[in-house]
């Protein structure tokens, strides 16, 4: 009768539409059944025009929490009670914790992306970072690394537009270190010459897609003192990853970030530590 489904077990979720790819409900229950703690996290396919009414239905059935991932992550926040200040600064909330009735809405996404840079020994405090891509997952990241004390923040998007969005965001609200370009082969290797970590924030290079890349001159990466990301982790070496590996580069992939803001979201839930073994386990269910 270990860890089955009883009276007594608290319900956590996912929403999102569509839910199907996510692996937040294996790497959620695998740390409940590792812990031996009562909860059972399933996910919900959510459209956007029920969203209002599933949350209502959460409150109604006294869930203790969920996540929130594509496209809820703005709009859920008109629904909860209270809004942590760095979800509000990151414009998203990926996580919600219902308290006796009332829904506290918090952001692990930027904090998920900084534990998985401290994991591997890098830290964002004075440093230069250059991001590709300005969607969703930038804003919250890019956010992070602004209150962490990163000293530069350059965006490169295609939609110039979108990167400028952010950068003068992060201007006005955090601190004047951000400026965005348009995402350009030619210019690149000049952006990046100072850049301590370069990070890909574009689904460029994503399984079955493995042979693309965000940029096609990757011949910069004669400087091998670069960190260099890319928030994808299927395949664990997108082909940007691998090309700044040959040149002497440490390398990170999207797999920490996952596991890193899972962990927050369950410590934020339960109040419980989660202790090394555990992340490392987790860890290792990433390795390919
Ligand atoms: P998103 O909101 O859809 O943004 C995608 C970004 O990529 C946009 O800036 C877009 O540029 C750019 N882009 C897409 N296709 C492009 C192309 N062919 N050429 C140039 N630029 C292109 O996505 P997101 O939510 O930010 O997610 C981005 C990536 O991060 C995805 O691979 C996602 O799986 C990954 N991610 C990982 C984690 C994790 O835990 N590891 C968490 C969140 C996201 P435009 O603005 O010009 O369209």
């Amino acid at each position: 009768m270990e860890n089955m489904i009883n009276g007594r077990t608290k319900v956590l979720a996912v929403i999102g539409d569509p839910i199907e790819h996510s692996l937040s409900p294996e790497i959620q229950n695998t740390i409940c059944k590792k812990l031996n703690v009562n909860y059972a996290y399933i996910p919900f396919r959510i459209a956007s025009e029920d969203l209002k009414d599933a949350v209502c239905g959460f409150k109604a059935c006294n869930l203790s929490g969920f996540n929130i991932t594509i496209p809820h992550k703005s709009n859920i926040m008109q629904y909860l009670d209270e809004v942590s200040q760095e979800a509000l600064l990151m414009g998203a909330v990926n996580t919600v914790k219902n308290v006796d009735g009332r829904l506290y809405g918090y952001n692990t996404d930027g904090v998920g992306f900084i534990k998985s840079l401290q994991h591997e020994g890098v830290n964002v405090k004075n440093k230069n970072i250059v991001i590709i891509g300005a969607g969703g997952a930038v804003r919250g990241i890019a956010v992070k690394m602004a209150l962490e004390g990163a000293v530069q923040i350059t965006i490169l998007n295609r939609t110039v537009a979108k990167a400028e969005n952010i950068s003068e965001h992060i201007n006005r609200n955090i601190s004047n270190i951000s400026q965005a370009l348009p995402l350009n082969d030619n210019h690149f290797a000049e952006t990046c010459a100072d850049c301590d970590i370069l990070i890909n924030s574009t689904p460029i290079g994503m399984y079955p897609h493995t042979e693309a890349s965000p940029v096609q001159s990757l011949d910069f990466f004669n400087k091998n003192d670069t960190v260099v990301c890319d928030l994808i982790y299927n395949p664990s070496k997108t082909k940007f990853l691998l090309k700044a590996e040959k040149a002497g580069c440490k390398i990170i992939n999207g797999w920490g970030m996952l596991i890193y803001q899972a962990i927050e979201a369950f410590e934020i839930w339960t109040g419980m530590k989660i202790d090394e073994n555990m992340v490392e386990h987790l860890y290792g269910a990433g390795k390919q």
